[in-house]
């Protein structure tokens, strides 16, 4: 049934698609150029799929690899180009290739640096969505993976072979936030000439220590890992609302394998992500040190709380590793870890006490302004170290940038919920 409204949109004369069209073509090709000399506080924002070549001469000599040209969005631009210099600076790097994520950065390396047949070591306290990699993905390309503790040098000795092509470290490790001793590590790995040593430095920012620069040979040279990844997602963006992660060397000939593995799996970043995190870079340092200085604040609370069977922080004398932190580090970023055991609280307990804290909101990741919480299960999350085949639940906390009393306010209340 037709309403007297449809009867009058149907009777609407058609417009004339051809003298619509006359302009078109004068807006797409303008030729206006605005005046050069515009000079801004932040690079600008360049978004392309398609770059346009001057002639077939410049599409043959087409250069990418080395920057010195424009190819194809996917294989630069100029707003992409000005991060990953910007972000082998802050990591002491030489190059630097952009992914969608932290993880995507994890799974470019083992994809570029590993074939069938060949095994990588993981440390036990690794990221864990990057053990899940090997598990889930390269274990079915006939690459291996194992596990060793990182809070031991010889355990990776042990478990180097010929086949190793690959050892991942993290500092500090996820979650539980063992510093490790990375100088021992590499002196491990670089006994190994085919074995490549890469770094999640996520935790450090390239801030808290400088990871190309760890150990140095009795001849005076300067060492440090091979490669390190990024999860920009965190410190770098600042914002809790992008995700992207970075890939940083110092060696060509490894930044070429992996720049060739990164273009054919058509790895890219938006622009505008690009841009927050260019965005985020200038103020990283003072937020940076602004998570530090609230967390060891909330750190020093926190073992004074008798609830607290233990407190997770590499600048606290009693956490693991603390040593090799003290002689690595400037920092120490912005995560605490407590540990709260069976015998003392219940799960129930604990999850009442997380669900009492206000302020810190329950959520993944961590490096913004918000603080968050969350809690793991103790059970089977440690193979080595003093927190293999404990029971109960382990807290982490991610401080963000609200006024330190204020946080520690909101904890005090909800360890009153987790006692009541
Ligand atoms: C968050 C994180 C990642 C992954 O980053 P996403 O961008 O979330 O994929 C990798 N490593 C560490 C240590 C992280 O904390």
């Amino acid at each position: 049934m037709s309403t007297p409204a449809n009867a009058s949109l149907s009777s609407l004369p058609t417009g004339d698609p051809a003298r619509l069209n006359d302009v078109a073509t004068a807006l797409i090709h303008h030729p206006y150029q605005p005046p050069g000399g515009f000079e801004t506080v932040q690079p600008g924002v360049h978004k392309a799929s398609t770059v346009i070549f001057e002639n077939t001469a410049a599409l043959k000599t087409r250069q990418w690899k080395d920057k010195s040209g424009y190819t194809y969005g996917l294989h630069g631009t100029p707003t992409t180009f000005t991060l990953e210099e910007r972000l082998a600076t802050l990591e002491g790097g030489l190059q630097t290739l952009l992914v969608p994520s932290g993880l995507a950065a994890i799974a470019l390396v083992d994809m570029a640096l590993l074939r069938s047949g060949d095994e990588v070591l993981i440390p036990d306290n690794a990221y864990g969505p990057g053990k899940d990699f090997a598990r889930g993905e390269l274990a079915h390309w006939g690459i291996t993976h194992r596990v060793y503790n990182p809070q031991d040098p010889a355990s990776l000795a042990a478990q180097i072979t010929e086949r190793t092509k690959l050892v991942w470290l993290e500092a500090a490790g996820s979650v539980t936030l063992e510093f490790p001793d990375l100088a021992g590590l590499l002196a491990v790995t670089r006994a190994h000439p085919q074995v490549v040593s890469v770094l999640d430095n996520t935790w450090g920012a390239g801030l808290a220590f400088d990871a190309f620069r760890l150990g140095q040979t009795p001849e005076g040279e300067a060492f440090g890992v091979d490669v390190t990844i990024h999860a920009l997602t965190k410190y770098p963006s600042g914002g809790g609302d992008v995700l992207m992660g970075a890939v940083v060397t110092r060696d060509a000939t490894l930044h070429h394998r992996m720049k060739m593995t990164h273009m054919r799996l058509g790895l890219g970043v938006g622009a505008n992500d690009a841009e927050l995190v260019l965005r985020g870079l200038p103020s990283l340092a003072v937020r940076y040190a602004a998570h530090d200085a609230s967390t060891r604040q909330i750190a020093k609370w926190l073992i004074e709380r008798t609830e607290i069977s233990q407190v997770l922080h590499p600048a606290l004398p009693d956490s693991p590793g603390h040593a090799h932190w003290s002689q690595t580090c400037r920092a120490a970023g912005g995560l605490v870890s407590m540990v709260f055991e069976a015998q003392h609280f219940t799960q129930d307990r604990v999850e009442a006490f997380v669900d009492a804290l206000k302020l810190f909101k329950i959520g993944y990741s961590w490096g913004g302004p918000l603080s968050l919480v969350m809690p793991y299960e103790l059970q089977g999350m440690r193979q080595y170290g003093p927190l293999a085949g404990k029971q109960g639940t382990l807290v982490r906390l991610a401080i963000g940038l609200e006024r330190v009393e204020d946080l520690i306010a909101d904890l005090d209340q909800a360890l009153r919920v987790l006692r009541a």
